[in-house]
């Protein structure tokens, strides 16, 4: 837990971080987030979040100039403030404050909040892990390409892994694969790597962007299509890929081994790649 939160421009001691009950973003998930990387008090991928908040803001019409300058500083501020080596910045930007009323009022002050928060990646070394994962439906409202904190059904989907002792749900709308509760998800067959296109269906990881240019200039070929559950039980390597899992190999899916259990070349070299190219 990070002892300083910065809030509507104060930097405040956790425990005195506090919102309005009226905000719209606590009663309604009215509000946006990113999640960044930081990896030895450096802050990974900054302008892809930025870009992406500011995709978010404009879809749901919030009254917010994003200025990255000024959030970037606020980011370092704070992993020095909290002594931050490893983990994640969280920001979230609610629509502000008003009288509980289904349609939003023009020209609200959104509440912005940013904190910190220690984490342990998965990183491809010694302790590089596979996990497993469990299939789900896809069940989210219809435009999961905008990071709100409207996040009721991954909430669902995560839930029922980590009841199942699985690390991550993947989610199917019909017989097609979108993502994962809170990643995105490739497949690898015969040395193709295949993972959803970013259209509105799937929210367009940073993670993604970054790694799609590391395999372009790998040489190996990319394929962004629509996949099916079939397709991801035969595939030769799964992997997931988001901030907080950076590349992590996926080996069992509901009851199925993939790869025989065991991470995959292609995903470890993938793995190596991205982290090599952060450092
Ligand atoms: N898809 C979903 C539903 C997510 O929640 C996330 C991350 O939180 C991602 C994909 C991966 O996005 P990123 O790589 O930007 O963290």
């Amino acid at each position: 837990m990070s002892n300083f939160v910065y809030l509507n421009n104060k930097y405040v001691n956790f425990k005195d971080a506090k919102i309005h009950i009226e905000d719209r973003g606590f009663q309604f998930s009215d509000s946006v987030y990113e999640v960044i990387k930081v990896l030895s008090k450096k802050l990974l991928d900054i302008d892809f979040h930025i870009s992406r908040l500011k995709y978010s803001t404009n879809e749901l019409n919030f009254n917010v100039k994003i200025n990255k300058l000024h959030l970037k500083n606020i980011f370092l501020r704070l992993v020095k403030k909290n002594k931050l080596s490893n983990g994640i910045v969280y920001l979230q930007i609610t629509r502000g404050v008003q009288s509980r009323e289904h349609a939003y009022k023009k020209n609200l002050k959104p509440n912005i909040i940013i904190y910190t928060a220690k984490k342990k990646f998965n990183l491809p070394n010694n302790n590089y892990r596979g996990y497993k994962a469990i299939t789900y439906p896809d069940i989210r409202w219809g435009r999961p390409d905008i990071k709100t904190t409207s996040l009721l059904a991954n909430i669902l989907a995560a839930s029922e892994a980590n009841k199942k002792g699985a690390y991550e749900t993947i989610l199917f709308k019909g017989k097609k694969i979108t993502e994962a509760s809170h990643s995105n998800v490739w497949i690898i067959k015969n040395n193709k790597v295949i993972t959803h296109p970013a259209n509105k269906e799937i929210l367009k990881g940073v993670t993604r962007t970054i790694l799609i240019k590391i395999i372009n200039s790998l040489g190996l070929k990319l394929i962004e299509k629509e996949f099916s559950l079939k397709e991801l039980f035969k595939s030769d390597e799964v992997f997931i890929t988001s901030s907080g899992s950076f590349v992590s190999p996926i080996i069992q899916i509901d009851k199925i081994k993939i790869n025989k259990g065991k991470i995959g070349p292609i995903t470890k070299n993938l793995a190596l790649s991205y982290y090599n190219n952060i450092i």
